[in-house]
């Protein structure tokens, strides 16, 4: 299987690309639905990367005051932001009518023990 992203090679079976981090699964534009993943800038917690997975699957590591945004076939997916710890899971679900989502997280503790935590999940 081809990525229709980056076009590298990368075998059977993955929902996301190895290589870059998109989704290898989107058939077409109708069904084609976004999630974003937006950290505030803290002081609290600046240093921790939070690693991000979606359905179980690492997609990325959001940094303090990042955005990361994940465009997906309509349908429920786990987004999990994990810290050395701390997880928080969310559920968000993609349909015609909500398209977007747009997941609002904010770091506690430390400066170098940051805990994730969901401000809000709104659909767009
Ligand atoms: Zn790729």
């Amino acid at each position: 299987m081809i990525c229709l992203n980056c076009g590298k090679d990368i075998g059977m079976g993955n929902k996301f690309c190895p290589n870059c981090g998109k989704p290898t699964t989107i058939a077409d534009k109708e069904n084609v639905g976004t999630i974003i993943v937006k950290r505030e800038n803290k002081y609290v917690g600046s240093l921790i990367n939070f690693d991000v997975f979606i359905d179980g699957e690492k997609v990325g590591k959001l940094g303090n005051g990042k955005t990361l945004t994940y465009d997906m076939p309509l349908g429920s997916y786990d987004v999990k932001l994990s810290a050395p710890g701390n997880n928080v899971v969310r559920e968000v679900d993609l349909t015609v009518k909500n398209r977007t989502v747009e997941i609002t997280i904010v770091c506690k503790m430390g400066m170098v023990t940051g805990k994730p935590y969901v401000k809000s999940v709104e659909y767009k």
